[in-house]
């Protein structure tokens, strides 16, 4: 059995009418619930939830506090390569766009890493366009090698691997693995992946496991909000990562909740995403899965990433470029447009000034087995 037998159930249910079956009632049970359930969540994501906001943001505060205390982890993406084979309608790195690519050679990668590791970040996320000929797992494993001389932790989005191919990376000293999903729903996602491997919906879906299954100490996974119904995404993506939890108890699972942002194309997205869903969304994660970290990336603008650390965040980018060598090399393409241009040092003393310790480094993979019986 995988997630996918669990996406067919969910996309039977009759959304036309499923929302507004939800009441006050209903949100008050969930509030009250010491553990939400597949209804509670979906009570938390209707519309019966949005005058209820205050009240989750509350308890979402609570539950964070409680299991991660006053910290928030800071890493930063570092671009290795933006060849891709793909064209996927909302992100610059298509193969339609005919730009000069980039892939780093391991003398770059050094000196990328040299200077993001001069801010202080030890948690890196290293990321590459989708092309088993120019990135193949061989060279991000090669990558890896070199940043591991500079980061504790290193964590890879690149295009999805075999089960063999992330233990390989997984020996190298790579921790965690981010894959986004981008769209649940099955017909909106071939739509918009025009062309290339990615087309292949459950290749995408199961990946996820796979990575648990090769023994990432950490999985992060999420939709790109706004490409199909946010609600019925954010369902299908809270869904996912419990089932990972329940299957793989092991591994730390993650999400994310990229909203869609400016590239080099014009496709406009299907689903307007507003500052009060995704708070919404970030909130009924929070109280269905207390224990799972969330990210929330530069694609949100400064003010609302202050506002939002105190609601069930516990991880950030900060220093963000979405260029190949975008620190320390001129010239590159960015995937998309960041919103959010602060320093790891403006990020770090914002934080502090909301109470909270930015964390640069909270572990460290060793490089001995501990032998213990
Ligand atoms: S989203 Fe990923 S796979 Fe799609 S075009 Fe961009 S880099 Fe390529």
């Amino acid at each position: 059995m995988s997630f996918y037998e669990t996406m067919t159930r969910l996309e039977q249910l009759p959304y036309g009418t499923l929302w507004s079956r939800y009441t006050a009632e209903d949100v008050k049970r969930a509030l009250r619930a010491e553990q939400v359930d597949e209804e509670g969540l979906m009570a938390l994501l209707s519309p019966a939830a949005e005058p209820y906001l205050e009240e989750m943001a509350q308890k979402a505060h609570r539950l964070t506090r409680t299991h991660f205390g006053h910290v928030m982890q800071l890493f930063t993406p570092m671009y290795l390569a933006d060849f891709c084979v793909n064209h996927c309608t909302y992100c610059s790195f298509s193969s339609m766009y005919d730009f000069p690519r980039k892939k780093l050679t391991l003398e770059e990668v050094a000196r990328e890493a040299e200077t993001i590791a001069a801010t202080g970040l030890r948690h890196i996320l290293i990321l590459t366009g989708e092309s088993r000929r120019d990135s193949p797992a061989g060279y991000v494993r090669d990558c890896v090698n070199v940043l591991r001389r500079y980061f504790s932790s290193v964590s890879i989005e690149v295009n999805p691997l075999s089960t063999a191919e992330y233990a390989e990376l997984r020996e190298a000293g790579v921790d965690g693995l981010t894959l986004y999903q981008e769209v649940y729903h099955q017909e909106t996602y071939r739509a918009l992946h025009v062309k290339g491997p990615k087309r292949v919906y459950r290749n995408r879906l199961d990946a996820p496991e796979r990575g648990c299954q090769a023994g990432f100490r950490s999985i992060n996974i999420g939709a790109l909000l706004g490409m199909y119904e946010w609600r019925q995404e954010a369902l299908a993506t809270a869904l996912h990562a419990r089932y990972l939890q329940d299957k793989y108890p092991e591994c730390e699972i993650g999400l994310s909740t990229p909203r869609f942002r400016p590239y080099l194309g014009e496709f406009n997205p299907a689903s307007d995403v507003t500052d009060r869903a995704l708070v919404q969304i970030i909130l009924a994660y929070r109280l269905f899965l207390p224990r799972s970290g969330i990210s929330l990336s530069t694609r949100e603008p400064a003010a609302l990433r202050d506002h939002l650390v105190q609601l069930g965040i516990t991880k950030m980018s900060a220093g963000v470029s979405t260029e190949v060598g975008g620190h320390s090399l001129e010239g590159g393409t960015p995937q998309f447009e960041i919103s959010d241009n602060r320093s790891v040092a403006e990020m770090a003393e914002m934080l502090r000034s909301q109470g909270l310790q930015p964390v640069f480094k909270d572990w460290d993979i060793l490089s001995e087995p501990l032998g213990l019986r």
